[in-house]
């Protein structure tokens, strides 16, 4: 059977942030990856920011690395994410910027910008009509649309509902806007906190369908007659708009898996570096320092993002012994859902040739 390649180079000791970056530099060489970067593309490196007191993200030096070598090939790269829709420092592009560069993510340290790529409040994104089995209409960042390239950078970690979150998570989740990450954990309607509400009424504004109705200087949203678009979240500055994490966690799985097939399809030249270094029971929007369940492990790149997904999976129950996140999230969906799903709607192959630098 055809199977993908998965560069790989070990890490024995993530602290060593010199021996690391030197680690990154052979295995952007020898994946031989980034080499068909033309001049004067607009590459955008997808990573996470980490929320507020998060320590686990991918350290800004190796970003760098990338960054260099993009330069390097006369690219102009820019680093991206998208808000978040719970309470934080990323929830709209001012906190998520100072979030960026309170860690280290600035010009004088990169020598590339720092783009919020679904705008202010999350209101910069656009449909993609993908009729899937989930999800028929997709919003992600517009700017997707105008990259020539894109670069994601992932750290590898457990998560709360999704069992595991690395580069399909990074693309579904983290490219979806508000709007299109309340579609995915979502199956029900908003609700106005009314403690909150401020009565400034931008949401009525916005509110496509007039579902948004005051009466005696209280809002509430008419499930009636809501059809769930997310508009109002995007518009509420407040926090005044409360969404419902209700999706099972298999659906949101696949419905995420869908959102990468959205964004990926409309991104001809793509590729993953997986970062199993400090792997964390939760994601770096935790707003704390989680310790390390396992070892380091390495670093991984691939042109394939549902490979390079399996081999992190593999190689973690691998250094655990066990199914490391099913165990600390018996809640979550089993990593298999994730990636079996994203191979049986084409994003790419389960099986894979690990070529070990
Ligand atoms: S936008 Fe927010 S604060 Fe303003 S009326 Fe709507 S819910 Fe209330
Ligand atoms: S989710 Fe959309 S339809 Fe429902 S109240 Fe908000 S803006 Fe209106």
């Amino acid at each position: 059977m055809d199977k993908a390649k998965v560069f790989f180079i070990p890490v024995e000791n993530g602290k060593d942030i010199e021996r690391v970056n030197y680690l990154l530099k052979i295995l952007i060489k020898e994946s031989n990856l980034l080499e068909e970067v033309e001049q004067n593309s607009l590459v955008a490196i997808k990573l996470t920011f980490g929320e507020k007191d998060n320590r686990g993200y991918i350290n800004p030096r190796y970003v760098k690395t990338v960054v260099d070598k993009l330069k390097a090939k006369g690219a102009k790269p820019f680093l991206t994410d998208t808000n978040v829709i719970y309470k934080g420092k990323r929830m709209n592009a001012v906190d998520h910027l100072e979030t960026a560069y309170l860690h280290g993510f600035t010009w004088e340290n990169l020598g590339c910008p720092v783009f919020i790529g679904d705008g202010l409040l999350g209101e910069n994104g656009w449909d993609v009509e993908i009729n899937k089995k989930h999800i028929q209409k997709a919003n992600i960042a517009h700017f997707i649309f105008y990259i020539d390239y894109l670069v994601v950078l992932s750290h590898f970690t457990g998560h709360l509902l999704t069992g595991f979150g690395s580069t399909l998570k990074n693309i579904g989740m983290g490219l979806a806007t508000r709007k299109g990450k309340l579609q995915q954990h979502s199956n029900i309607k908003p609700k106005i906190i009314v403690k909150n509400c401020r009565l400034c009424k931008l949401c009525m504004k916005v509110c496509p369908v007039e579902a948004i109705v005051e009466k005696e200087n209280v809002c509430f949203i008419r499930e009636d007659i809501c059809t769930g678009c997310g508009d109002c979240l995007v518009a509420c500055k407040f926090n005044a708009i409360e969404v419902s994490y209700s999706e099972s966690v298999d659906i949101l799985c696949e419905k995420m898996v869908e959102y990468a097939y959205a964004v990926l399809r409309n991104i001809k030249k793509k590729v993953f570096f997986n970062f199993l270094i400090k792997i964390t029971k939760e994601c770096d929007c935790l707003a704390k320092d989680d310790p390390s369940i396992v070892p380091d492990i390495g670093i991984m790149a691939s042109d394939d993002p549902v490979a390079i997904d399996k081999a992190g999976v593999d190689m973690v129950r691998e250094r655990s012994g066990k199914d490391i996140f099913k165990e600390l999230h018996p809640q979550a969906s089993l990593a298999d859902i994730q990636l079996n799903y994203a191979c049986k709607i084409g994003l790419g192959k389960i099986n894979y040739e690990l070529i070990k630098i």
